[in-house]
């Protein structure tokens, strides 16, 4: 394994220049680069006039980069994929977060590893569980498994 390992969770919800949420995931992983493994993409039907369809996954990468220098490096590809501000809330062509650090616990302006949202996400530690279940949350000594079985597995959403 390298020294550094990340894991990130991936979520899409619109069409972008790649096409549909799932294809956006794909590419998306193949531009942050250093993938050790992918989970199976959650994903739903697009339902309803939006025809919204919703994609989330979670991957392992190596990376050396400090956690500031990977969520810069995250938010240009986010922007890269056209993302924009102002979008309504909820409607993102790609979302990158950063979910944890090998290294432990990072807390700086504007970031915070572990993510504060995860250990409530199905989506994001349903996948997570599938490819490091084993990994322990550094702020409450729980792994993933057993982090996972806390939450509901995710059902596809209308
Ligand atoms: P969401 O919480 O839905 O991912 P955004 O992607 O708009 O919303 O992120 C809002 C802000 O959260 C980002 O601009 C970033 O500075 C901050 N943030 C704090 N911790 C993290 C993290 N671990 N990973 C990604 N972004 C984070
Ligand atoms: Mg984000």
């Amino acid at each position: 394994m390298p020294a550094t390992t990340y894991a990130i969770a991936l979520g899409s919800n619109v069409y972008g220049r790649h096409g549909a949420p799932e294809r956006t995931l794909a590419a998306a992983l193949a531009a942050v680069g250093g993938v050790l493994a992918a989970a199976p993409v959650i994903r739903s039907d697009a339902v309803g006039p939006s025809r919204r369809r919703y994609a989330n996954t979670v991957a392992l990468i190596a990376s050396e980069e400090p956690p500031p220098a990977l969520l810069a490096r995250l938010k240009r590809i986010e922007r890269a994929f056209g993302r924009r501000p102002g979008r309504a809330w909820g409607a993102r062509v790609l979302d990158l977060d950063i979910v944890l650090w090998s290294q432990g616990a990072w807390r700086s302006a504007g970031l915070t590893v572990p993510h504060r949202a995860f250990r409530t996400r199905g989506f994001v530690l349903h996948p997570l569980a599938r490819i490091a279940p084993r990994w322990r949350d550094p702020v409450t000594a729980r792994t993933v498994r057993q982090l996972a079985r806390a939450v509901d597995r995710p059902r596809p959403r209308s």
